[in-house]
């Protein structure tokens, strides 16, 4: 008799593959962290396993993948309300981001991962850019892996900015930042739960010597880069001073908008960007949280998959959202365009749940092996149970899962086969009242808090 590493069964599986296929009553064997088994029961066939999770009642989906996060801005929740972008930046977050600690860095790493997990993701994708001590990355990493959660690390850099109140301590020349992105792949380089990418920070950050240089070394690496492109009108206002251009039209021109290139929010883009973005294969990460909190304004993200963008899903950093919480960012992505379009039908829950599973797996380029459940793929799995207060009655999964769940309704997460969260308690040992009790201390010894 065949044996598994850990088989989960009785439970209504949601694949998201290409035909959305539902099977009810379906096991999933996995084995060395990847789905061996995945079929519909057959009471006359049973197999053995190291470990076994009677999942009946639940619902299996693949875990969720987070584009775009800050970990550090995770212990500034609820500070910096009711600030624009830049006012937001210069008041609330610039001025603990340029002093962080490798203890509060290390906290935040835990905080956000924990979080996360908590609510169904699996992959989350940290947009790092406090680079004033190159330690503070080794140690956001190292964090994130010990939850056990799978991640990439963005090490982003900015080589301008000083009319925008960029601190000094982030501003380095592009080739700093370079040296210190492959150190960061060389050291993380036989480790296949992190993956290093790069990229510029911000329009009014970045040079087009800093686009140019960063986009030479990612070709010819095959190093997938990110940026936020067009948050706020500033993005455009910076660029068009500076190069005569809007900043699409710039990167455009310079080879910069490629299938590697993930564009994080996209607020202020015309049709015809949309139009370049869609021709270039360029993937966008929707954060629709930080964009509300902040007064951006709604991304134009119904025209984006009209015209066969890929669009992720992102919580981006707490200190614009809040939370790091995906079912949140699930529910508002869908309710915001219905309103934004005066039309119910202008995105679906399926496209939604799509969009932060397998359109986030791709947005990675990793759809191969992430982001729906199916055989050969990785075991990166979350056990949604519907029989909580505000899921209840469950008529259609996929429409309970986008809009009358919470992070209560997670039962299990499983990352690369193994069990990092299971009914509140985090498998890497971590007790949450421990931890906001420890996030209290160093915030206070930091002086954040009194
Ligand atoms: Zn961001």
């Amino acid at each position: 008799m065949k044996t598994y590493d850990l088989i989960l069964e009785n439970m209504t599986i949601l694949t998201m593959d290409v035909e959305g296929t539902m099977i009810e009553d379906g096991i999933i064997g996995i084995e060395n962290g990847i789905i061996s088994l995945i079929e519909k029961q057959k009471p006359d066939v049973s197999f053995s396993a190291n470990k076994r999770i009677d999942a009946k009642g639940l619902i299996a989906l693949p875990g969720f993948v987070n584009t775009h996060v800050h970990c550090f801005q995770s212990l500034l929740k609820g500070l910096g309300a009711d600030l624009p972008l830049i006012g937001w930046l210069n008041k609330a977050v610039q001025p603990f981001g340029v002093r962080v600690t490798h203890r509060q860095q290390e906290l935040a790493a835990l905080l956000v991962s924990l979080e996360a997990m908590k609510s169904g993701t699996t992959t989350l994708c940290e947009f790092f850019y406090t680079n004033q001590d190159p330690e503070l990355a080794d140690l956001c990493v190292e964090m994130m892996r010990k939850t056990g959660i799978r991640s990439v690390l963005m090490r982003t850099f900015q080589d301008y900015g000083e009319e925008y109140n960029v601190p000094a301590g982030y501003v380095e020349p592009v080739e700093t930042a370079i040296k210190e992105v492959e150190r960061l792949r060389q050291k993380y380089a036989s480790d296949y739960m992190i993956s290093i990418w790069t990229g510029p920070d911000v329009t009014w950050a970045t040079t087009k010597r800093g686009y140019e240089a960063i986009l030479e070394y990612c070709l010819d690496k095959g190093v997938r880069y990110t940026m936020h492109l067009k948050e706020t009108p500033e993005d455009d206002d910076m660029c068009r001073r500076h190069y005569g251009k809007g900043i699409v039209e710039l990167l455009d021109e310079i080879g910069f908008l490629t299938d590697k290139f993930l564009a994080v929010h996209c607020v202020h883009l015309t049709r015809d960007e949309i139009k370049t973005l869609a021709r270039r294969g360029v993937s966008v990460s929707h954060n629709p949280a930080a964009n509300l909190y902040l007064g951006s304004g709604i991304a134009p993200i119904t025209n984006c998959l009209r015209e066969g963008v890929n669009v992720s899903l992102g919580t981006d950093g707490a200190a614009s959202n809040n939370t790091t919480d995906m079912l949140d960012t699930i529910r508002l992505t869908a309710l915001i365009h219905k309103g934004a379009c005066y039309d119910p039908t202008a995105i679906s829950a399926d496209q939604v749940i799509r969009m932060a599973t397998i359109d986030g797996a791709k947005a990675l380029g990793m759809e191969r092996f992430l982001g729906s459940l199916e055989l050969g793929k990785k075991a990166d799995i979350v056990l949604f149970d519907p029989s909580r207060i505000k899921s209840i009655p469950m008529h259609d999964p996929i429409a309970t899962i986008v809009y009358s769940s919470s992070a209560e309704n997670i039962d299990t997460t499983i990352v690369n086969g193994e069990i990092v969260y299971r009914k509140g308690v985090f498998s890497c040992g971590i007790d949450e009242k421990e931890l906001a009790w420890l996030i209290k201390y160093e915030l206070k010894r930091g002086g954040l808090i009194h």
